[in-house]
């Protein structure tokens, strides 16, 4: 028995452990840990770097009834330049692999554990440039822990008890499914989806629908795609799924298919979707530049989880959380995923510590609708709020070839989207608007070409006769915060200062002249005003509270 004294210690003690124990459980949720169980990227051995994967086709069949695929892949790919002496797949440890062929010759010898696929490659093979595998294998793929941030399958029933299967693998990469190579700067050229499901089942996948062959007790949907796409973009989803079908004219000449894959039980709902992201395209359209996969289809699909960008096959899962802004209705999650087709699936980062120009783009594009449809102000409060988000509690570039889970901080949203409104301050309206629509659509970042931040400074200034790269590093590389101090000089008389900044920098200032744009030079600007000048009326930046000081 214990004694009284430890029996209330013990008591406490157990306390303590439970509060230990919950403090966990909310850390482990609260935390981003974004595709921590199999981080994605980073740095690429020489046997990855010298490989070019150019198709993936792919035959698929899920079974719902123990949660687990049968695949035959086929890669396809090149060697530019080295031609390595070992080949290597990253494709996570846990699938059983029924046969592997390397050239139409099978492999036996090859080494499956750390979460690669690898072998040696024979002597023979070593004059071509060209090559492929097929594999065929199966298992019981991750599931999501909380998709999308710890994503991987997601396998539920609808409300009529039927099999929904959806997947989302930003954080973890298409390793999670398939052998690949774990990083955003290969994308294949071209890609091939057949996935057989029982009938009545739906399967939408990336790309065009070429068919759908009914066999006997299933259907088999073709899907192909002829534009790269990134690993994580490759998709598909099985349910009992209808589509929901416009069309879209788009700025090109072609017309465009809008798709949205609503289940059966949902469709009077999901009707506003599909017109709602008509008009978000045709809005995004004159900003940005046409809508990057005309030959494909503009889509979303139904999913349980939140969303995510999936080329031609958006996640939706917001479960219609309109808000009302200016008189419109408005679906963020749908407008945010919308505007990745430009900002992350089209122009896609090299290395996922440019997190930013994925998230940060994509955010501010959430602005800029509200601009279009409800107007400056609407903007601007919109940008306040994103502002007031921010938590600054590390840079949102933190280094250099980074992995998804070392990259990803929720600043990369507000406050990448607050960098991009602050350079829109600094170059005007129309500067920034057209260098935005050619980021889109210049060659540069054209084809399946991935992109880092100093690509993007390169870009910014062609367009601005002073370089913007100390804007750049002081919003991105550190978690400095603007400040200002406006000093009393004489009557009337204020000099406006923005301590520690060594470039001069464009502000708002309201006097009793009215609102101004001035540049501020590092050693302070002296601005007359009849009574204290106000900084950043409309705010441009995210900053300090200003220090106002009254003459010594
Ligand atoms: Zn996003």
């Amino acid at each position: 028995m214990l004694s009284k004294g430890l029996g209330v210690f013990a008591k406490g003690a157990g306390l303590l452990i439970i509060l230990i124990f919950l403090f966990a459980v909310w850390r482990y949720y609260t935390t981003s840990g974004f595709g921590k169980d199999y981080p994605s990227g980073g740095r690429l051995t020489p046997a990855q770097k010298a490989m070019d994967i150019t198709a993936y086709d792919f035959d698929i069949y899920p079974h719902p009834e123990n949660q687990s695929l049968r695949i035959t892949l086929r890669v396809d790919f090149r060697f530019p330049q080295n031609i390595p002496d070992t080949l290597l797949f990253d494709f996570i440890d846990g699938y059983d692999i029924v046969s592997l062929r390397f050239d139409q010759k099978p492999v036996t010898d090859y080494s499956y554990h750390n979460n690669r696929l690898s072998w040696r490659m024979p002597a023979s093979a070593k004059s071509k440039r060209n090559h492929y595998i097929v594999i065929r294998y199966g298992g019981v793929p991750p599931r999501a822990k909380q998709a999308p941030w710890r994503g991987g399958f997601v396998w539920k029933t609808d409300r009529a008890d039927s099999t929904w299967l959806t997947l989302a693998c930003q954080g973890e990469g298409g390793k999670i499914w398939f052998p690949t190579k774990d990083t955003q700067t290969d994308k294949p050229d071209s890609l091939t989806l057949r996935i057989t499901v029982p009938k009545p089942y739906m399967a939408p996948a990336t790309g065009r629908l070429l068919a759908v062959d009914t066999l006997r007790d299933s259907l088999r949907y073709q899907w192909k795609s002829r534009y790269p796409v990134s690993t994580y973009g490759i998709n598909f989803g099985v349910g009992r799924y209808t589509a929901l079908r416009d069309t879209l004219h788009s700025k090109r000449p072609q017309t465009v298919p809008v798709i949205f894959y609503s289940l059966i039980g949902d469709t009077a709902k999901n009707r506003f979707l599909l017109k709602h992201l008509k008009q978000l395209t045709h809005v995004f359209e004159p900003l940005f530049g046409p809508y990057p996969w005309p030959d494909d289809k503009l889509a979303a699909m139904q999913t349980p989880y939140l969303g995510m960008e999936h080329q031609t096959l958006n996640a939706y899962g917001n479960r219609h959380h309109y808000r009302r802004i200016g008189g419109h209705t408005i679906d963020f999650l749908m407008l945010h995923e919308l505007a990745h087709e430009w900002w992350g699936n089209f122009i896609s980062t090299a290395d996922w510590a440019d997190f930013w120009l994925h998230e940060g783009f994509a955010t501010y594009s959430e602005a800029l609708y509200v601009e279009q449809v409800a107007g400056k102000e609407a903007y601007l409060d919109y940008m306040r709020e994103k502002m007031h988000s921010i938590r600054n509690h590390a840079p949102i570039i933190a280094g250099k070839n980074l992995s998804t889970t070392e990259a990803y901080n929720g600043d990369v949203y507000n406050k990448g989207a607050a960098f991009l409104h602050s350079l829109r301050f600094v170059l005007g309206d129309s500067l920034f608007k057209n260098m935005l629509y050619h980021w889109a659509t210049d060659s540069t970042t054209r084809g399946g070409k991935t992109v880092v931040t100093a690509d993007f400074l390169k870009h910014v200034n062609r367009y601005t006769p002073a370089p913007q790269d100390s804007l750049f590093h002081f919003f991105l590389n550190t978690t400095r915060r603007l400040e200002f101090q406006v000093d009393s000089v004489t009557t009337n008389r204020y000099r406006v200062l923005v301590p520690g900044i060594r470039f001069p920098l464009p502000l708002q200032v309201g006097t009793s002249a009215g609102i101004q744009k001035l540049t501020i030079p590092p050693g302070g600007l002296i601005i007359a005003s009849n009574g204290y000048p106000v900084i950043d009326p409309e705010d441009w930046y995210y900053k300090k509270e200003t220090l106002y000081t009254w003459q010594k």
